[in-house]
């Protein structure tokens, strides 16, 4: 586990054990509805650490990426957000905007979240990377190394109930595999408690629209847990 997270709170890393297990089932588990949101941070406190965190982190220079930047893209959304996206790095709208997921990847980001029933500005959606790779290259090991102790700060303000990765570097990176996306991808994980989450970063998708399928499918999965947790029954578009 990383240090970020191993400094959380253990009881509130039990909390969102013992809920996770209720959410997958566990009939045998009595925990009462907001037994554990009362240690839970408020979405105001959430909103100011994670601004804190972005005033601190701004200036970085921890790797060489900072030096060409024309923006550092921390990541936008909610902060109290129960679902987490996290793509790969900044690309050049991203970059110029100051935004992840602006560009073309962007908008087809936007429209499957539409096409699942949620808003942009519901979930919360960041990147690996927060400085933008030159021509887009893929990151470098020691940039993605660098960089992670943002990510997994932001991811330890929020504590969305489910994270998932957008594309290859993302899934590979945090789960600490090599695995092709064709494995890794409509399946849940356990990434450090929280259920993770696979599918394709959407600029893959622009570029292979033979993975808009699995893409959807994927989507379903999603909104299928986001239901169970809130309680709402979604439909699709495709199974009215
Ligand atoms: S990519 Fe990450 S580690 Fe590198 S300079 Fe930007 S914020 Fe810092």
């Amino acid at each position: 586990m990383e240090d970020s997270l191993r400094k959380e709170d253990p009881l509130e890393l039990a909390a969102r054990y013992l809920r996770q297990r209720r959410e997958l089932g566990e009939e045998e588990l009595y925990l009462s509805p907001g037994l554990f949101d009362s240690i839970e941070k408020s979405p105001q406190e959430k909103s100011e650490l994670l601004k804190e965190l972005y005033d601190s982190s701004r200036d970085c220079t921890k790797c060489g990426l900072h030096e060409g930047k024309t923006n550092y893209v921390f990541g936008t959304g909610s902060a109290s957000s129960l679902v987490m996206f996290i793509g790969e790095a900044p690309g050049r709208e991203e970059d110029l905007q100051g935004e992840p997921f602006v560009g073309r990847a962007g908008k087809l980001l936007n429209r499957i979240l539409v096409a699942i029933g949620l808003k942009r500005e519901e979930v919360y959606i960041g990147n690996i990377l927060k400085c933008r790779p030159p021509e887009n290259r893929d990151p470098l090991p020691e940039e993605i190394e660098a960089c992670l102790p943002h990510l997994y700060q932001q991811i330890d303000i929020i504590k969305p109930r489910v994270i998932v990765a957008l594309g290859r570097v993302a899934a590979q990176t945090l789960l600490k595999t090599n695995l092709p996306m064709s494995k890794l991808r409509g399946r849940f994980y356990d990434f450090n408690g929280y259920p993770f989450l696979v599918t394709y970063h959407t600029a893959a998708l622009l570029r292979n629209p033979q993975f808009k399928k699995p893409t959807w499918e994927d989507m379903k999965i999603l909104r299928r847990y986001y239901d169970k947790i809130t309680g709402e029954n979604f439909k699709f578009y495709d199974e009215e």
